[in-house]
């Protein structure tokens, strides 16, 4: 079989070939970043299917995002053909979760079509129970036993299984209690959050021999990626499947686990061997990904952390530029610069979606958003919240998802009076009892309210009408496209009509929104297969088309490279955020180290890394600090620039050791002519920063990264 090498074999190095050949038992491969796993993980896929060991079908594959899986889908696709298209079990946990749940939804109380809920509609609920139950809200907020059954979710366990410290974080030793109460109102609503997506499946499999037998003997061969980042839930979920067959091959980088406030697990990846004795444990140490330069920059860094495997990486590419930090004035001036050096790399021919800016938080896209429209430079921001969030188009959400199933009480709640239709709390209130005092759905018992004489005229005939409309609706769901259903609803609700008499700018905006929510619905030919994919991308990432700059945050680009990478906001309480800072612990300040590590690891040739003296943050100008992380890249791995130096004299000259120690932070937009404080000391020094004294200790150069002797490429 070893005679002729297969194309996806061809292009592989001796250690990923094993990763391929060795089909038969556990596998772990573990290795660090742009070494080759996923295309590993990838010619393994295709290797199963071409040499006919199981048919797509009956291969479990999960990637990170859903847009990995499209890109595992076609490389493989490549290499085998048509085969490829039966993969259904190709996908992120979430997606794969509901597609085994939607097949046994009965056996977790549920029925086949119901609906994934996100995390607003998560704290309405949880919000009304709390009402209900006569708790204090402002006491237990609903945010933290959203953010307590998240983690007990992650964690695989079911209300009965908290034990008496989990049950004591909530409400003085109600936490079980709140958590089964949500569990229940879900099934009534005939709705599950994330969470449950794999939860449920959990619990199906674990209480249903059957069904577990059924999937243990389906899946023969189990592929995972990111391993590292996986929580327990997911553990769990990938144990109950392989314990048969113990085909299963992982890949991860210690390094790389950037997800533990989300509950993955790093001892997952350690204690894999334990698992499943007798794997076979794979190292990749060469990396085809990064410059020299940009590798012995991350890999000085990461250094830094103590709690890690500790692995080489080696490259042979040409040595390229050393890794940019730039200091510059304020946020503005930031976004200003990256825009003016993108269009540099524009017009040097780079192409734009090989371009890459990874922002620590959200809230840091905005001003290059701003900055982009502004100077015409296309760019799309990766993470697929923002146009799903936006008001209407939840409300049009809303509205097909009581089409689609009228006991969802949540998007009944949302949309029931809007457009305004005289409907005021009054009314909700008298639905909701008399939901609660009958036993049905919100939607159902509108109606039924509507018969007696307990609320106005008026108020009871909208309610006929506006249900009456949702029967003409679903009827109509049967017969068109999701997309012209849309339209039909956005129309005859009076939903279109009110963005129109509304003129402001705004409300054209929204029409436009809804019109584009329209195109994406043409490519589905169901409203629940629409649905479940708002609920995915929702959570996780964005389609690509074209050519664009992508602005994304650094937890979103695990797995990407790009040729130039942009690194903005490198300073103190934005990175390493200031959350990390507060918690004050090595364990969070070490994960951010890792996110830094797979920020600068995403480049291929040029990383840029930039620190404002001036930022606002929540609203108040502060004078802010270099990154520590900055200190801790390799000084010969960095060329260092900074726009500030005309400012220093007159920065000198302003500076007075009784000045208030508070000054450097205000509301209003900092001026050079009166700049102050130690955020502006420190970026005007980093520029000539000495030589970090950790660099004189051995074995830390970026010497140890030269080209090994070329011995272990296979031609093919
Ligand atoms: P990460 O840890 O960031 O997920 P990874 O280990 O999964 O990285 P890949 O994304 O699979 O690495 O590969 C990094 C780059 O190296 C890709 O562009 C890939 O095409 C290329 N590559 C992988 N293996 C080889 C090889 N044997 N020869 C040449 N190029 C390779
Ligand atoms: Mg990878």
């Amino acid at each position: 079989e070893n005679a002729r090498i297969p194309a996806y074999a061809a292009v592989l190095n001796e250690p990923q070939r094993q990763a391929v050949l060795t089909t038969e038992g556990p596998v772990l491969m573990l290795a660090g970043a742009g070494t080759g796993k996923t295309a590993a993980l990838t010619a393994r896929l295709a290797h199963l299917i071409a040499t006919r060991r199981a048919w797509p079908s009956e291969i479990l594959c999960v990637t990170f995002t859903n847009k990995a899986a499209r890109e595992m889908r076609e490389r493989v696709g490549r290499h085998i053909g048509d085969a490829v298209e039966g993969m259904p079990w190709l996908g992120t946990f979430h997606s794969i979760g509901a597609r085994m749940l939607r097949r046994h939804a009965e056996l977790a109380g549920l029925q086949p079509n119901y609906t994934i809920i996100d995390t607003d509609d998560q704290l309405r609920l949880l919000k009304q129970l709390i009402q209900e139950n006569d708790l204090d809200e402002k006491r237990w907020p609903a945010r933290q036993l959203a953010g307590l059954i998240d983690r007990w979710k992650n964690r695989g366990l079911n209300p009965d299984d908290l034990d008496a410290v989990e049950n004591e974080a909530y409400a003085n030793g109600r936490g079980a209690q709140f958590y089964r109460l949500y569990q229940d109102r879900l099934k009534a609503l005939n709705a599950c959050d994330f969470g449950d997506l794999l939860l449920h499946v959990v619990n199906v499999l674990r209480n249903h021999r059957d069904v577990l037998e059924h999937y243990q003997q389906r899946f023969k061969y189990i592929l995972v990626d990111e391993y590292q980042d996986t929580n327990q839930v997911q553990y769990l979920w990938l144990r109950l499947l392989a314990q048969a067959r113990k085909n299963i091959c992982v890949v991860g980088d210690d390094d790389q686990s950037i997800y533990s406030w989300r509950g993955a697990e790093v001892a997952n990846i350690l204690r894999f061997e334990k698992d499943f004795p007798g794997a076979a444990v794979i190292k990749l140490e060469q990396n085809y990904r990064s410059t020299p330069q940009i590798l012995a920059a991350a890999s000085g860094l990461i250094d830094a952390n103590s709690e890690r495997l500790g692995k080489t990486l080696w490259t042979e590419l040409p040595q390229g530029e050393k890794v940019r930090v730039i200091g510059i004035w304020d946020g503005p001036e930031e976004a200003r610069r990256v825009g003016e050096e993108i269009e540099r790399l524009e017009a040097e021919g780079a192409p734009l979606d090989q371009v890459a800016i990874l922002v620590r938080a959200q809230y840091q896209t905005r001003e290059f958003e701003d900055r982009f429209i502004q100077i015409g430079l296309n760019y799309r921001i990766v993470g697929g919240f923002r146009f799903y969030e936006r008001a209407e188009i939840r409300d049009a959400l809303a509205y097909l998802r009581v089409i689609e199933q009228p006991a969802d009480d949540l998007a009944f709640e949302r949309i029931y009076n809007q457009p305004k239709r005289g409907l005021g709390a009054k009314t909700l209130e008298a639905m909701r009892r008399h939901a609660r005092r009958i036993e049905a759905p919100l939607a159902a018992a509108s109606l039924d309210l509507a018969d007696t004489d307990e609320l106005p005229a008026r108020a009871r005939n909208t309610l006929v009408g506006l249900l009456g409309q949702f029967v003409h609706w679903r009827e109509q769901a049967e017969k068109t496209t999701p997309a012209e259903l849309l339209r039909m609803v956005i129309a005859e609700s009076g939903y279109e009509e009110m963005l129109q008499t509304d003129r402001s700018a705004e409300s054209a905006g929204r029409l436009e929104n809804l019109t584009e929510l329209a195109r994406a619905m043409e490519d589905y030919d169901t409203l629940t297969d629409f649905l479940e994919h708002v609920s995915l991308i929702m959570d996780n990432d964005a389609r690509d088309d074209g050519e664009k700059v992508t602005i994304m945050t650094m937890h979103a680009a695990k797995g990407l490279e790009f040729d130039h990478v942009f690194l903005p906001g490198w300073e103190e309480g934005v990175f390493p955020s200031q959350r990390a800072l507060d918690e004050g612990g090595l364990a969070s300040l070490e994960e951010e180290r890792r996110l830094a590590y797979v920020a600068i690891t995403r480049a291929r040739r040029r990383c840029t890394i930039l620190h404002a003296a001036n930022r606002r943050i929540y609203g108040q100008w502060t004078s802010s600090i270099p990154s520590r992380f900055i200190d801790e890249l390799p000084e010969d791995t960095v060329a260092r620039e900074t726009t500030l130096t005309g400012g220093a004299s007159l920065w000198r000259a302003n500076w007075t050791e009784t000045e208030d120690p508070f000054a450097h932070v205000s509301t209003s937009r900092p001026d050079r002519s009166t700049a102050r404080g130690p955020g502006w000391q420190r970026a005007l020094t980093t520029g000539y920063d000495p030589v970090p004294k950790r660099l004189a200790e051995p074995g830390r150069s970026a010497a140890s990264f030269a080209a090994k002797p070329r011995s272990d490429i296979a031609i093919g």
